[in-house]
């Protein structure tokens, strides 16, 4: 277990940093508090990707290239928690728990550069902004940050509502999903509520459009793969006797295999407009295309597992469902074998039940020790070739232009 002060001082650092949440790549503040701390450890660092800093702590003894990886964005939503600590910045929150998850970072900075004469390889500190959106992965890696030295398997955390404290958790392979935003226009004629002949009305061709998409699930994937196809909004008409002229919609198609993600835009148009030309109206559909999903190299994360068996940490551990949600940790598992790890936080003398992105969202700080302990041993047992990465993820999400997490 890591010593006390340790965990005290990331706590005190991690509260510093819920108070004054910054959005994606506004992370000035953070990153200067980042930067302050390494300074302090004397570990070498630098800004890349506007707000994100690379840290590399430099081993006494030869071994291989450990990369953690931190986020250090907040959302815009405003905290209902009840914290002592809470969001003193209206409309903005740390409530996916990133704020902890740079404070762990640190906490395993300070424990790995003390010990960094007996360490063996280096490690790659990667402190990320704008994981929720637009995504400040891909400019890091483009920034070289995985490159000098060259990382061979990198790991994050995650903290988890569905996980007790002093539990952590891996799925292995495909553990969320691809996560695409997509926006409908459904243009008809408008016209008198009396007299539907007169007009071409979007209502009712819109509610055929609902039902059809289901099918792209429901009718044409393989039952084994996972879909997700999600109206979400849909909006349109002025009052009870007019006829509308237009509907707009907007859903998420989530995906965990690149083949059935590629079909999904056309799958959704033929059904859209073989809709349309039946209902005599014109539609349009724009798809954003998002993060691809997290590979967690099954090789990976059983040499950890087993390196944590050994008696490298007192955690228990578990196996949750994959989600599916969004994570652009997934471009760095796409670039040396990763592994992310979910960090149980579940306690309900604490209140720390409600899932992340709620304004109640609340972290046991008890987590915050378990959570360096387990960077630490991730950094060590790579370091020193216990820990042995298989591959990057090895299916092909090419062709996808990033936008934002959702
Ligand atoms: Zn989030
Ligand atoms: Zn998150």
């Amino acid at each position: 277990m890591i010593a006390p002060e340790i965990a005290t001082r990331a706590i005190e650092i991690r509260r510093d940093i819920h108070r004054f949440p910054e959005l994606g790549f506004e992370e000035e503040r953070t990153a200067a508090i980042v930067e302050r701390e390494l300074s302090e450890l004397g570990i070498e660092h630098k800004r890349v990707a506007k707000t994100g800093v690379v840290g590399v702590i430099r081993g006494g003894l030869s071994g291989k290239v450990a990369g953690l990886r931190a986020d250090m964005d907040a959302l815009p939503l405003t905290e209902r928690s009840g914290e002592p600590f809470a969001s003193e910045v209206a409309g903005k929150m740390h409530a996916c728990g990133h704020d902890a998850h740079t404070a762990m970072l640190l906490g395993a900075a300070r424990v790995l550069q003390a010990s960094s004469l007996r360490l063996e390889g280096s490690v790659v500190l990667l402190f990320q902004p704008a994981e929720e959106g637009p995504g400040g992965a891909l400019p890091m890696i483009e920034a070289g940050a995985l490159d000098d030295p060259k990382v061979d398997a990198v790991a994050m955390l995650h903290v988890d509502y569905r996980l007790p404290t002093g539990t952590i958790g891996f799925t292995p392979g495909i553990c969320n999903a691809a996560a695409d935003e997509f926006y409908i226009t459904v243009q008809g004629r408008g016209g008198h509520g009396s007299a539907p002949h007169t007009a071409l009305d979007a209502i009712p061709c819109s509610a055929a459009m609902v039902l059809a998409m289901q099918n792209i699930a429901a009718r044409e994937t393989d039952p084994f793969k996972s879909v997700v196809v999600s109206i979400g909004t849909i909006e349109g008409g002025y009052r009870n006797n007019i006829i509308a002229d237009q509907v707009k919609m907007s859903g998420t198609f989530r995906s965990q295999d690149p083949e059935i993600r590629e079909t999904l835009e056309g799958r959704a148009r033929r059904i859209l407009e073989g809709i349309a030309a039946a209902y005599q109206t014109k539609v349009e559909l724009r798809v954003i295309y998002g993060y691809p999903p997290v590979y967690n190299d099954p090789m990976l994360a059983a040499t950890f597992k087993a390196y944590l068996a050994e008696g490298h940490g007192q955690l228990a551990l578990a196996s949750p469902p994959a989600t599916m949600g969004g994570e652009d940790f997934a471009y760095f598992a796409q670039r040396a074998p990763g592994v992310l790890i979910r960090l149980g936080i579940r306690n309900e003398a604490h209140g720390s039940v409600h899932p992340g992105h709620s304004s109640q969202f609340r972290i046991d700080e008890n987590a915050i020790a378990y959570g360096i302990q387990t960077l630490v041993a991730f950094a060590r047992g790579v370091g020193s070739g216990s820990v042995i990465g298989g591959e990057a993820n090895p299916t092909s999400w090419a062709g996808f232009v990033t936008s934002h997490n959702l």
